[in-house]
């Protein structure tokens, strides 16, 4: 009869946690079960704090954000309503200066799809990654010769460069500045993945001659047939970034390739409607600093934390207009933000410098 007891015991026991959950009685913390998306996707503002990447690019969010103006002489953001403009400042600096070196080489200027959210975190609507800061979208429609309006940036639409049937590039549309542009993006060396269609991949593997070390950076995946997505690794002053594997040595364009001009890749999603990461991450699946990055406070306005070069501090936070009420500070959620500047310090009376890029790229 011993096994019928414990049995027994086991199931009462399991009713007793069935009650609790019934009633709520469960010990939860509550806020782990926030929807993560919502919370990062509601913020406006980045931290004022120290640029830092916590976590993978698909799982995780970044402190020290800063915003790339909407416009440059090289560059114009588009689709602003989103409010993803927002990148580790070594991203931002990385597709101004990307976009200079494209303009010298016959490419008449960026026109720059998300990059992140504020504070990064997944997003309400669209990609995986894009979470800490180092993934950037960028069209590959050249920039028009004039400044478009707001309205213009939000419903322009975007050549599509791949023939959905085939896979294949539409050779009317393809240029050797595309070619040069990607190639010129996969030449940083903070630049460790470029992703693009399986088509423009082939184009690539097709057409490109002498130096081919660069196809190695070169990545296809599905959709990104009207822009590409540059990825930088983990930067310095970030120990809890991910780093992501290296790519194989090889250009890509062998069988792995050929792979996506089968019918696999492409036969249609048996459950279409089921739920995404992003739909069920909650605060509790991301790094437990990722709860700081939300706490931490934001600077004045997004004019103060927009990238402008060298010259300007960035991330200057808010004044205060009256005491702030703290949220209550446990040891873990502030592990990993730098302990010269976090959220539950002082207000800071000046920027944090923003980390030069490296000279040289
Ligand atoms: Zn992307």
């Amino acid at each position: 009869m011993k096994t019928a007891t414990s049995l027994g015991k086991k199931s009462l026991f399991a009713a007793a946690l069935g009650l609790f959950a019934l009633t709520g009685l469960a010990p939860q913390p509550a806020a782990a079960e926030e929807r993560a998306k919502d919370l990062f996707g509601a913020e406006k503002l980045p931290t004022a704090t120290a640029p830092q990447s916590f976590g993978f690019y698909s799982k995780g969010c970044f402190a020290g954000g800063v915003a790339i103006p909407m416009d440059g002489p090289t560059w114009q953001v588009m689709r602003p309503s989103r409010n993803r403009r927002w990148g580790h400042p070594a991203m931002i600096a990385l597709i101004e200066k990307l976009s200079r070196d494209a303009a010298a080489d016959g490419w008449p200027g960026l026109l720059i799809g998300d990059i992140a959210q504020p504070r990064g975190g997944p997003m309400l609507t669209g990609h995986a990654s894009h979470q800490i800061g180092l993934d950037a979208d960028i069209w590959l429609t050249p920039m028009p010769d004039r400044t478009m309006t707001r309205a213009q940036r939000e419903t322009m639409s975007a050549t599509l460069m791949v023939d959905e049937k085939t896979h294949l590039v539409k050779d009317a549309l393809w240029t050797p500045q595309h070619t040069a542009l990607l190639k010129r993006a996969a030449s940083y060396p903070q630049v460790e993945r470029i992703l693009v269609n399986p088509g423009i991949k082939k184009k690539l593997c097709d057409t490109v001659k002498g130096d081919r070390s660069w196809l190695r950076k070169i990545r296809p995946f599905w959709g990104h047939d009207y822009h590409f997505h540059m990825r930088i690794g983990c930067q310095p002053g970030s120990p809890n970034c991910k780093a992501q594997e290296a790519t194989p040595d090889d250009d890509g364009c062998g069988k792995p390739l050929a792979w996506w001009f089968t019918e696999e890749p492409w036969r249609p999603n048996k459950n279409p409607d089921a739920p995404k990461a992003r739909d069920l991450m909650t605060m509790a699946n991301l790094p437990r600093e990722c709860r700081a990055v939300l706490d931490a406070p934001g600077p004045a306005s997004a004019e103060a934390a927009t990238y402008h070069g060298d010259a300007v501090p960035i991330a200057v936070a808010a004044p205060e207009p009256e005491a702030p009420a703290l949220p209550a500070v446990t040891a873990s959620s502030t592990a990993g933000l730098p302990s010269a500047v976090n959220a539950f310090m002082a207000t800071p009376e000046v920027g944090v410098p923003v980390p030069r890029p490296r000279p040289g790229n």
